[in-house]
């Protein structure tokens, strides 16, 4: 089923940003879509309305105690001109499950679509069609609701906001591989999209830019052992010619990007391990030169090729830090098919 709003239009919209000045998110659109929940009303008035700030009170829940819920995913116009979203669905349903772990009342599926379609419609002349550009739809709940005891709130704000990126790599990145801070542990909030996941892991980000690394390699909570995933993307190395990823332990993100990177390969014909690596293995098979490349997937970065592993004060590069050949295939084909250039017989593009 689909859904529409009502839309109050934005009487000042702003000059769009110059293409090659985009950054990643440093401009927003000329609007917002804005939903209530209220008890007894569930979720209700559904809008779209221009953009601006939020009113909340310094006693709201959200601001004391974090509890949050958001998705990242994005809109790409292809050649025809149309707008192309990429399975959103699946952040539809991840959604849901975030929700459902912070005590946060879930949105309907259809709806949660609906709002990013609709808004992203409206806003379309701001999705910027450069190469490796797109518009980032970030859809998020907080609670405006009033209390400093931390229990679960009554009311409920569901907004999305939008703004257009370039990539966020662009070359190869050097990865800390973090054996002191930890991410999420299984029972915890690591496969659910929350802020309060990346609060706690800004500290070790610091500390990989002291590394010269552009990203962190989280291990296991447990044993400091396992790899998990990096920074906000999902990990994945090509030992012996075998693909390897951590299953979907509790602790890591369910990544829309990783499902479609494994379903991907599968097509190909490249078999993907889904099994916990240890550290100890990864970085032997970098020093010999069996692992032969690594890639982190997520809908900001779609593919980003590892060039190096820092671990315990050693460098370890990879492919002698060039871009692997299934790197490259599969950001040409997931970008190519979120773009419109290559046909997608998954069904996994709607346009819009
Ligand atoms: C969002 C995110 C990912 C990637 O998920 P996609 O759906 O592919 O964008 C991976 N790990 C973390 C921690 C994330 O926040």
């Amino acid at each position: 089923m689909h859904y529409t709003f009502p839309i109050t239009k934005n009487e000042n919209p702003k000059p769009k940003p110059d293409p090659k000045d985009i950054g990643f998110a440093k401009y927003y659109t000329d609007h917002m879509f804005f939903m209530n929940y209220d008890e007894g009303q569930g979720w209700h008035d559904g809008r779209i309305i221009p953009y601006g700030p939020l009113t909340l009170d310094p006693a709201a829940t959200t601001l004391h105690y974090a509890q949050e819920a958001f998705e990242g995913l994005k809109a790409y116009k292809n050649p025809e001109g149309k707008v192309n979203l990429f399975r959103p669905d699946m952040n539809a349903a991840r959604m849901r499950r975030t929700c459902e772990r912070m005590c946060i009342p879930e949105i309907d599926e259809d709806l949660f679509v609906s709002a990013v379609e609709e808004l992203v419609k409206l806003d379309a002349d701001w999705i910027p069609d450069l190469p490796g550009t797109s518009l980032y739809i970030r859809p998020f709940i907080i609670s405006p609701e009033l209390n400093l005891a931390p229990v679960a709130p009554k009311s409920f704000w569901f907004i999305i906001i939008l703004a257009p990126v370039t990539p966020y790599h662009s070359k190869v990145s050097h990865i800390l591989v973090e054996d002191e801070y930890i991410r999420a542990a299984v029972g915890g909030t690591g496969f659910a999209k929350c802020g309060g996941n990346y609060a706690g892991a800004m500290r070790a980000n610091v500390k990989a830019a002291k590394y010269n690394c552009d990203d962190v390699l989280w291990l296991d909570a447990k044993e400091h052992k396992y790899i998990e995933e990096v920074g906000t993307s999902n990990a994945f190395f090509v030992i012996d010619g075998k693909v390897v990823t951590s299953p979907l332990t509790g602790s890591i993100l369910p990544g829309v990007t990783r499902d479609s990177v494994i379903q991907m390969l599968e097509k190909w014909g490249v078999e993907v391990d889904q099994r916990r690596l240890p550290i100890d293995e990864a970085i032997e098979a970098a020093k010999s030169g069996r692992m032969t490349e690594a890639w982190a997937s997520g809908t900001a970065c779609v593919i980003a090729p590892m060039g190096l592993l820092n671990y315990k004060g050693e460098d370890y590069p990879i492919n002698g830090e060039q871009v692997g050949p299934l790197s490259k295939r599969l950001y040409d084909t997931l970008y190519g098919m979120q773009t419109g250039t290559v046909a997608d017989d998954m069904g996994w593009v709607v346009t819009l």
